[in-house]
């Protein structure tokens, strides 16, 4: 593809924040631009979805849906598991279900969703192959109102058997609610990131960054985010280094 037509598409699809005007960390323009043509041709792709399944899942789907734990059921239209490939390298955690998640019962797919995309497919990951997605919790809070403690704790049991099931090489906590109630702490979002914390009996590696939603509010901070995300890319890498192809046997 022309460059100019490529910068043109990038621009068109929300991309153009992702590209550094003068290189991030030692890589030139073309490599970033490079990078986020590979994301243009992985949004592209035909799109499917995995959600639920067996090993487990059906039957935590099942409870998630008639699940009354806390006094969120009385207001959802329904529960909202996860989405994305069940055996991913890479888990997103997010906050809650708004409006639109909670009508389509999928995570992450009204405006903030598609910035969601847009960062991971920055990073050559999506939901269609390569992600499994799911939020702290899984009914919409009413006006979008911040999860409350009680409705945490009676939601996380959920969230780590979704950790059990899918067994992520990393976490990527997307959100100050998320990173804070993953890691029981009241630390800020900026302390928390560009480290690698750690979640759960399975000690997942998990990473912090922005939420999708606040970036929409706040652009100037998409270039941390992308920080962010390089950061966990290369923590990835780390990670996997030594394994045949970055993926799981
Ligand atoms: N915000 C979240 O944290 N999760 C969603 O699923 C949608 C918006």
């Amino acid at each position: 593809m022309d460059r100019a037509i490529r910068m043109e598409y990038l621009r068109a699809i929300g991309i153009d924040a992702w590209v550094p005007r003068a290189g991030i960390r030692g890589m030139t323009t073309a490599q970033a631009v490079v990078e986020a043509a590979t994301a243009v041709e992985l949004a592209a792709a035909p799109s499917s979805t995995v959600s639920g399944g067996d090993g487990g899942w059906e039957a935590l789907r099942t409870e998630i849906m008639s699940c009354t734990r806390c006094s969120l059921y009385a207001g959802r239209t329904q529960g909202v598991l996860g989405v994305g490939n069940p055996q991913a390298d890479w888990m997103v955690i997010g906050e809650a279900p708004g409006a639109e998640e909670d009508r389509r019962g999928e995570p992450f797919v009204g405006r903030a969703g598609q910035l969601l995309d847009a960062m991971l497919r920055a990073i050559g990951l999506s939901r269609a192959e390569n992600v499994y997605i799911a939020n702290v919790l899984k009914s919409r809070p009413p006006n979008n109102r911040d999860p409350r403690p009680e409705e945490v704790a009676a939601c996380l049991p959920y969230l780590r058997r979704q950790i059990e099931l899918v067994r992520p090489r990393l976490l990527l906590a997307v959100g100050r609610i998320a990173a804070q109630n993953l890691l029981g702490t009241q630390e800020s979002l900026g302390r928390l990131r560009g480290r690698v914390h750690r979640f759960g009996e399975l000690n997942t590696p998990l990473v912090v960054t922005y939420h999708p939603a606040y970036l929409l509010r706040t652009p100037a901070d998409k270039r941390k985010a992308w920080e962010d995300l390089k950061f966990a890319r290369s923590v990835f890498r780390q990670l996997t280094a030594g394994s045949e192809d970055g993926h799981r046997s």
